[in-house]
């Protein structure tokens, strides 16, 4: 399977010229799933023309203005397009309460049902295709990352173990690759075993956002494909770093580094970078982490599994 994460934005505090608030949009099979929606955010998504219409999900961080405030303008979208479906939106206790007195104060009309799931440490979602994780992280307010993961799939059908068995083509192919035994004329049992090899990862996705370095947010982001990591600072301000619970470039490294992760792209820069020296954030991590990406607005990745 596969998954295309674009990156609608890489300001942290504020959006600048060139550059929007952080926030990442997923796009598989169709669907969109939004994560942060700060000010500006659906000029990013118009952009890189992404239908409103197909958001799913939207997973909020935390309750910081450059993550949040986008968030009215873009449920108002709305009003333009016909929707049956309702939107998710996974995050703290209090982005219902801001949402819902945004909508008052302001008579938004919104013409879909809204849920709201607050976030807890775990699993918040789950399709049966997919799950999303939240890792608890440490910032000035309540915060979290998610993590994407399609689910593990069957391996790969061997169509010469299956003739070899005397397994017909035809239905009983597809019941043993969707995990079915099968029953054949002479009585034999064909397992699913016997006919397909070692189940095949999906593809997977971090979005970890704003937080001071923590160790075990390796662990929670084991293997992804692709971390999109916060990486504020460079190394030489540090202080400020742990003082404001954000992380530096090299940070971000380290944890893409012990967690195995095939691709890291910073996001989040301080508006003090200006554009021509953030390529110093990207020669810090890349030290720890060769190939870093250094990303920049309505960038996208393409994730895709292995055969
Ligand atoms: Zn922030
Ligand atoms: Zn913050």
């Amino acid at each position: 399977m596969s998954m295309e994460v674009f990156v609608l934005g890489t300001s942290g505090m504020m959006p600048l010229p060139g550059r929007c608030l952080t926030s990442a949009m997923v796009r598989r099979e169709g669907r969109l799933f939004l994560f942060d929606c700060g000010e500006g955010t659906q000029v990013s998504i118009r952009r890189l023309n992404l239908s409103w219409k197909k958001i799913d999900s939207i997973f909020i961080s935390h309750m910081h203005a450059d993550h949040v405030t986008g968030l009215p303008g873009l449920l108002m979208l709305s009003s333009q397009v016909d929707r049956t479906e309702p939107l998710y939106i996974y995050g703290p206790e209090r982005v219902r309460e801001y949402v819902e007195t945004t909508r008052r104060m302001l008579d938004m009309f919104i013409n879909y049902e809204i849920r709201y799931i607050t976030v807890e440490s775990g699993t918040v979602y789950d399709d049966g295709m997919m799950t999303v994780d939240a890792v608890p992280l440490l910032h000035t307010k309540p915060c979290f990352g998610f993590v994407m993961r399609e689910n593990l799939r069957p391996g790969e059908f061997s169509v010469e173990n299956a003739k070899a068995l005397g397994v017909p083509e035809g239905p009983l192919w597809g019941r043993l690759q969707h995990g079915s035994d099968v029953v054949l004329e002479d009585g034999r049992v064909v397992h699913p075993s016997d006919v397909l090899g070692p189940e095949r990862a999906g593809v997977s996705f971090a979005y970890i956002t704003d937080t001071m370095y923590l160790s075990h947010i390796a662990k929670h982001v084991e293997g992804v494909d692709l971390l999109l990591c916060e990486a504020m600072f460079t190394k030489d301000l540090s202080e400020d770093a742990y003082e404001k619970k954000h992380m530096t470039a090299s940070q971000a490294a380290t944890i893409a580094r012990d967690a195995g992760a095939k691709k890291l792209g910073l996001i989040h820069y301080s508006p003090r970078f200006a554009n021509s020296e953030l390529h110093l954030l990207q020669e810090e991590a890349d030290a720890v982490f060769p190939g870093t990406v250094l990303c920049r607005d309505r960038m996208s990745f393409e994730l895709k599994a292995a055969q």
